[in-house]
């Protein structure tokens, strides 16, 4: 049996030696997924939301001991495992509610017909998820699939293999056999299940491995959402309140140690506020404490592993080499674990590493710009991906037009992008394919067939 050794990243200790699905125990994930599946359609939408209800209750009562996993498996402090832990269970039901108006039929009226577009499930759903949300990502696309009618084999982060296998027991406890599968193992296994007899291929993580798998499931023209990487720009004009701005781009910088899709990743400030504006970051990045997740004093755990580390080490150390003043932070800790401190740099350039790739660590990056709104917007969009963005400024009107201006799938303005539940979660330019979250997004789950009926 070949295993792989699921590492925690505050002790570089070993958790667990997880076995790696075998091919033939991936084929039969996927088989009895889809032996599982037609019936699981016929159950009534109400009856299918009734069992995953009761999952999401499971969940609750046992949102402790997930997240204890979590934090083990990839480090973020327990608060926050706990908080996404509750907050998916506590979720269930408003997700329900929006997979339910999604599969409301449309009827539509023709001369001498009827015609009624009704919503079907796609078959079976590979889920092939991060580790940044250990809970939330997997249930992102487990629930809608799920609830929509379809079956799931889900293949969880090789960072975070147990969290995986705690989700799977609790919510599979009650669906009928076969219908939510799950396989382990790192890319390679991913790459089979894609390759496998699944429908839909629900994915969550970079845009390389993205391209994989689109590239893999362009052969049999397998449905895609792919929900991938940023570079989230925070721009802040001279008008700005300043200590909100500074807050939003510390703490979006550095908020699960910078392993978050739309992290703050490149921060522009008006030259005439520049300097006023590092001094407010400074001081409050100093606030940002790291340390082992289970410490109630740390604001950040370590990062998920060394080679996560490594990158964004050598992006800083690239950065500074080519100019960047490093204001904060900036050395590796010695001893245990993949710790990394919290770091602040300022003129940063913009053709450098840390402003072109993804950083995914817990760095905030600062750089001035002098020539007004057409600059900043130039700047923000210097960037192949689209996935959020955050500008602040008091004047409601340009705040506004920058927004609709920056090509990405959300902006916050005054305030950090995302505010009420329900808006589809969008990766746009190479940020993402397709969409996930709200009544939009969980539409995705399915196909529209369109029955036509004559009519007097
Ligand atoms: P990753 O792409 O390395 O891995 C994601 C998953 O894909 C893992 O389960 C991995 O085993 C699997 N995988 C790797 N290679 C594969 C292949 N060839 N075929 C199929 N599956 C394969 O990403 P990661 O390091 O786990 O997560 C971090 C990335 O996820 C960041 O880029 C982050 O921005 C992104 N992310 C995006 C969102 C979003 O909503 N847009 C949310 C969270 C994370």
């Amino acid at each position: 049996m070949s295993t792989f050794a699921d590492i925690d990243p505050a002790t570089g200790e070993t958790i667990a030696d997880v076995a790696i699905s075998t091919s033939e125990a991936l084929r039969a994930a996927v088989a009895a997924a889809r032996a599982a599946q037609p019936e699981w359609a016929e159950v009534p939408f109400a009856e299918r939301a009734r069992l995953l209800l009761a999952g999401a209750a499971r969940l609750d009562e046992r949102a402790e001991e997930v997240a204890r996993m979590a934090t083990r498996e990839m480090g973020k402090p327990f608060a926050e495992a706990l908080s996404e832990t509750r907050g998916w269970a506590k979720g269930v039901k408003r997700t329900m509610d929006e997979v339910e108006r999604a599969l409301e039929p449309e009827v539509l009226r023709g001369d001498d017909s009827e015609t009624r577009v009704e919503r079907e499930p796609l078959g079976v759903v590979a889920a092939i998820t991060p580790w940044n949300f250990p809970v939330g990502m997997p249930l992102e696309i487990v629930l809608p699939a799920l609830a929509t009618g379809n079956a799931v084999v889900l293949k969880p982060s090789e960072h975070v293999p147990l969290t995986g296998e705690l989700l799977h027991e609790i919510f599979s406890a009650e669906l009928p056999e076969g219908l939510f599968g799950l396989v382990h193992g790192a890319g390679d296994v991913g790459a089979e299940l894609v390759a496998s007899d699944v429908d839909m291929i629900g994915f969550v993580g970079s845009r390389d491995t993205g391209r994989r798998i689109m590239e893999s499931a362009s052969r049999d023209l397998k449905r895609l959402v792919l929900e991938l990487g940023g570079k989230d720009p925070l721009v802040v004009f001279e008008d700005a309140d300043l200590d909100a701005a500074a807050e939003c781009a510390v703490k979006h910088s550095l908020r699960n140690t910078g392993q978050v899709c739309c992290s703050v990743e490149r921060v522009y400030v008006a030259d005439a506020v520049a300097d006023r504006f590092e001094a407010l970051v400074l001081e409050k990045a100093r606030g940002w404490k790291h340390g082992s997740g289970f410490d109630e004093e740390s604001k950040m755990g370590p990062m998920v592993s060394a080679e996560q580390r490594d990158k964004v080490v050598a992006q800083v150390e690239d950065a500074v080499a080519r100019g960047a003043r490093l204001l904060l932070g900036g050395e590796t800790p010695e001893g245990a674990g993949a710790f990394y401190p919290a770091t602040v740099l300022a003129d940063v350039g913009e053709d450098l590493d840390i402003s072109r790739h993804e950083t995914f660590g817990p760095v905030v990056s600062l750089s001035r710009f002098s020539g007004g709104e057409d600059e900043a917007v130039r700047l923000a969009n210097d960037t192949p991906y689209g996935l959020g963005a955050n500008v602040y400024t008091a004047d409601a009107e340009r705040g506004r037009r920058v927004a609709r201006r920056i090509k990405s799938g959300q902006v916050g303005v005054n305030r950090y992008l995302g505010g009420a539940a329900g808006a589809p979660w969008v990766g746009a330019r190479q940020s993402g394919f397709g969409f996930l979250g709200g009544v939009e997004g969980h539409k995705q789950f399915t196909i529209p067939k369109s029955i036509s009926y004559p009519v007097a």
